[in-house]
């Protein structure tokens, strides 16, 4: 029988999946921070316009770029929260950021191609070069810098069969925002051996100690740079699966011919849930924002405080990714906490080479259940 392609078969079985399964599989109480998705469900508000917009007749397919005042939304967005400036037409709408990367890393890396970004990285961008016939090369980044980008270690690695860079910030899984300089570096450095820069942005409004950029503002090189938007984490939004790819126009056009064979389009009911989620009431995003930002002081101070274990101070996204002072691996350790502790992390070693030997714990959860979390992980810590 014809096997299933290399393609397909490169991939592996993400760990934190097998966190999941693992903790949906045992009988007791647990406190789960392993889940990368905000605890609070869509704001009233985003629901009703979608039912209401579904009630009207708005359950067709739209355009394959999707529907010109979700498009109008997104770029008034992107142009008044990050500085990043896109007409309609350079703008398509995505089954969440997720096809939005798929889409970039298909129209950038071509086949044998590099897919460069630095580590530790979320699992997903190697399979998406698996997926194009690419080759994923995980750059690790220095974790006494705090996991801030490198741009000399990155740099060093680009060549005329590198197709495209991923940038992350807000990074998961280690929470950094990386800074300007070696942003510009990069992007530059990408520009001149004719590659693309793919600013994962995901994450973008969950920015705790400084204004968020938009990568594609920070440069002299915006042409080079594709942004991958979402609704997910900063609307609340991650089962809509609304997000977006915005760069130059010629690109946009070549994927938006392509996701006819793919998508097609967004769900038309998702992209007006994310038209008001974008232009109507913020007070219900900002609250979920202040909330994060209490999480994230008290989850920092806590492992600050906690032997056996360090963290860089997490400035973005709803992670911690910490060092703890046991010899195991970070699988093994993740399940002995999960079974001996009852708290689930996600083992480091799940987002590449740079990860191993390291936790990622989520902060999505409430301030009680971070507190319990926390005291399970400081006693697993002690015991072992
Ligand atoms: N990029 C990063 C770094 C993520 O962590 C995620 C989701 O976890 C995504 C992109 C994709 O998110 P979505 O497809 O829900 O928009």
């Amino acid at each position: 029988m014809h096997q299933p392609t290399d393609r397909v078969r490169r991939a592996e079985r993400s760990q934190i999946r097998v966190m999941f399964d693992l903790a949906e599989s045992v009988d007791r109480e647990l406190v789960r921070l392993e889940v990368g998705e905000p605890d609070f469900n869509t704001p009233e508000h985003v629901v009703e316009a979608a039912a209401e917009a579904a009630r009207e007749g708005a359950t067709h397919y739209t355009s394959n770029a999707g529907l010109p005042e979700c498009r109008r939304a997104i770029s008034d967005a992107m142009a008044s929260d990050y500085g990043v400036e896109h007409a309609i037409d350079e703008i398509v709408v995505t089954v969440g950021g997720m096809e939005a990367l798929h889409l970039a890393v298909l129209a950038t890396v071509g086949p044998g191609e590099k897919l460069l970004y630095p580590g530790p990285s979320w699992p997903n961008y190697e399979t998406q070069a698996f997926l194009a016939d690419g080759e994923p090369v995980e750059v690790p980044m220095p974790v006494e810098e705090g996991y801030d980008l490198d741009a000399d270690r990155l740099i060093q690695r680009m060549g005329p069969e590198t197709g495209a860079v991923i940038l992350t910030t807000p990074s998961n899984p280690t929470g950094r925002v990386f800074d300007p300089e070696p942003i510009r570096a990069v992007v530059a450095a990408a520009a001149d051996c004719g590659a693309h820069v793919i600013a994962d942005e995901v994450y973008a409004g969950l920015t705790y100690d400084r204004e968020p950029r938009g990568i594609a503002a920070l440069t002299g090189h915006p042409d080079h740079v594709l942004t991958v938007g979402s609704c997910s984490k900063t609307y609340a939004m991650t089962g809509w699966r609304l997000g977006w790819l915005a760069g130059e126009k010629s690109i946009i056009g070549e994927v938006t011919k392509i996701r006819e064979s793919t998508t097609a389009c967004a769900s038309s009911v998702s992209q007006h849930a994310a038209i008001a989620a974008l232009t109507g009431p913020q007070e219900p995003f900002e609250e979920m924002y202040a909330a994060f930002e209490r999480r994230r002081d008290y989850v920092g101070d806590r492992l600050d405080d906690m032997d056996g274990v360090s963290a860089p101070r997490p400035e973005g996204a709803f992670y911690a990714f910490l060092d703890y002072d046991a010899d195991a691996e970070a699988l093994d350790f993740a399940k002995y906490l999960l079974k001996e502790h009852g708290v689930v992390l996600a083992p480091g070693s799940g987002f590449g080479e740079a990860g191993a030997g390291r936790l990622r714990l989520s902060f999505a959860n409430s301030m009680d259940r971070l507190e319990e979390g926390l005291d399970r992980l400081e006693r697993g810590v002690a015991e072992y």
